[in-house]
């Protein structure tokens, strides 16, 4: 398995309806490919994590960075995993304002940074379970991956 975390800018007029209609596509979409994670939306951003099998989690983010309902898609992290973060979301709904947006902020610049590996996974670790601990909001139910 594989797992991705990326940022991007999201479109001029991409709407809260919008994103409700691509939650609901993500939930139709992703048990069947056993992908699970959580889209985090706010600011004029999304951040987006996505975990499940290699070929999966890669098709499925070329398909989504076409998607003219963002754009400027940057990974921030990409690496091989044994086990899910997320494994009841199908894809949850994080809005940013229960987050601290700097968060979101800070990895983007350690992207770019020469971070050592171990300082970026541990920074990572911290951001995931944070993600984790704030529930999305909007949740699914649980896709058929799900152990
Ligand atoms: P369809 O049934 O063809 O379309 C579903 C709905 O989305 C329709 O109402 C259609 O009008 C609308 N739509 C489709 N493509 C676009 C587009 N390019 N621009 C505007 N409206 C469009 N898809 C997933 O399957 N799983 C994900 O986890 C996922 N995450 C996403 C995260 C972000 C930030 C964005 C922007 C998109 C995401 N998508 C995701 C959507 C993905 O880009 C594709 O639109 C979707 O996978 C197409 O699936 P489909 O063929 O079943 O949808």
């Amino acid at each position: 398995m594989i797992r991705i975390l990326y940022l991007s800018q999201s479109s001029r007029g991409t709407t809260d309806l919008e994103v409700q209609r691509l939650l609901t596509t993500s939930r139709r979409n992703n048990p069947d490919l056993g992908v699970t994670g959580v889209l985090i939306h706010g600011g004029g951003l999304f951040m987006q994590f996505l975990e499940g099998p290699d070929n999966n989690v890669m098709r499925l983010y070329a398909k989504i960075t076409d998607d003219q309902r963002h754009g400027d898609c940057q990974i921030i992290h990409i690496a091989p995993t044994v086990d899910r973060v997320f494994q009841k979301w199908s894809m949850g709904l994080i809005p940013c304002d229960p987050l601290q947006f700097h968060h979101i902020t800070q990895l983007r610049e350690q992207r770019y940074e020469s971070v050592p590996p171990k300082t970026f996974t541990a920074s990572m670790n911290v951001f995931l379970r944070m993600l984790n601990s704030a529930r999305p909001a909007d949740a699914a139910p649980p896709g058929k991956s799900d152990p």
